[in-house]
C-alpha cells in the first residue's frame, strides 16, 4: 500500500511523516498514570485564549518518520507506561499519521502485552469526529473533543473549559476513564521540564494560572518573553 500526501510526494507507510511539536515522558497530568505526551504540530482550529499557540503554525516544529517515534514509545514502554496521550496542536488534523502511530501502538501493547490506553485530544466536535474520523475513533480507548471555549466555565480534571467532556470508547477506557472523579480546578496540576535552554509547562491549567505566574515572576524581576500563550 502507499500513502499519497497532498504534497505530492508517494510515500510508504514505513516512511509516513508526522509532524511533531514535542514528545515527552513521563508525563503525569494529561490522563490516567504515568504517560507518553506526543504533541502534533499545526491546529487550524485556534481556540481564543488558546495557551498552546506555539503548536498552531503547520510549518513548524519537526517531520518525524513515525515508524521512529514507534520505536521511541516501544524503549519508554520497557518503564512500564500506562498509556499514550496525544494532543497538540490537533491531532486529527494529521489523520494518516494519527492513524498509524495508533496502530502501532495497538501492535505494540499486543504483542508486549502492556495495558496502556491510547486518550486523544481533539478541538473539533465528537461530530465531526464521528463522521471523518470514526476508523481511528475506534481504535482510541478515550477521546477528550471540542474547542477550548474561554467563556464556558472551567473543565474538570485534565480539561479546559466544561464543553470537552471525556469520552471512554473501549472497555479499557471505560474502566480507567468512565467513572474518574470529574473534579475541578482544585485537582489540576502542571509539569515543568527544561529543555534547550526553554521553560516547557504539560497540563491543562487552571484559569488565570499563566497570569499569576507571569505577575509572581515579574514581582523577582523575572520577565518572560516569547511564551506559547501569547504568541
Ligand atoms: S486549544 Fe487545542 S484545539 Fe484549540 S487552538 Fe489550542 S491547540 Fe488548537
Amino acid at each position: 500500500m502507499q500513502i499519497h500526501f497532498a504534497t505530492g510526494h508517494i510515500l510508504k507507510p514505513s516512511s509516513l511523516l508526522l509532524r511533531l511539536n514535542k514528545a515527552h515522558y513521563p508525563v503525569t497530568v494529561l490522563g490516567y498514570g504515568r504517560r507518553i505526551g506526543i504533541w502534533f504540530q499545526g491546529c487550524a482550529i485556534r481556540c481564543k485564549d488558546c495557551v498552546s499557540r506555539d503548536t498552531w503554525a503547520q510549518d513548524e516544529g519537526a517531520a518525524i518518520r513515525v515508524r521512529d517515534l514507534l520505536d521511541w514509545c516501544q524503549q519508554k514502554a520497557a518503564d512500564g507506561v500506562d498509556g499514550v496521550t496525544f494532543s497538540g496542536g490537533e491531532p486529527f488534523d494529521q489523520p494518516q499519521a494519527l492513524n498509524a502511530l495508533v496502530d502501532g501502538l495497538g501492535r505494540l501493547r499486543k504483542r508486549a502485552g502492556l495495558t496502556l490506553d491510547l486518550l486523544c485530544y481533539s478541538g473539533y466536535p465528537l461530530k465531526t469526529l464521528t463522521a471523518k474520523h470514526a476508523a481511528v475513533l475506534q481504535k482510541l480507548d478515550a477521546v477528550i473533543p471540542e474547542p477550548y471555549v474561554e467563556n464556558q466555565p472551567q473543565g474538570g480534571v485534565w480539561r479546559g473549559s466544561a464543553n470537552q467532556p471525556l469520552i471512554a470508547l473501549s472497555p479499557l477506557g471505560k474502566a480507567r476513564y468512565e467513572h474518574y472523579p470529574d473534579t475541578t480546578a482544585d485537582a489540576k496540576s502542571m509539569q515543568i521540564a527544561v529543555e534547550d535552554g526553554r521553560i516547557w509547562m504539560i497540563g491543562i491549567p487552571a484559569r488565570g494560572d499563566m497570569a499569576t505566574l507571569e505577575n509572581l515572576c515579574a514581582a523577582r524581576g523575572l520577565r518572560l518573553e516569547q511564551v506559547s500563550w501569547r504568541r
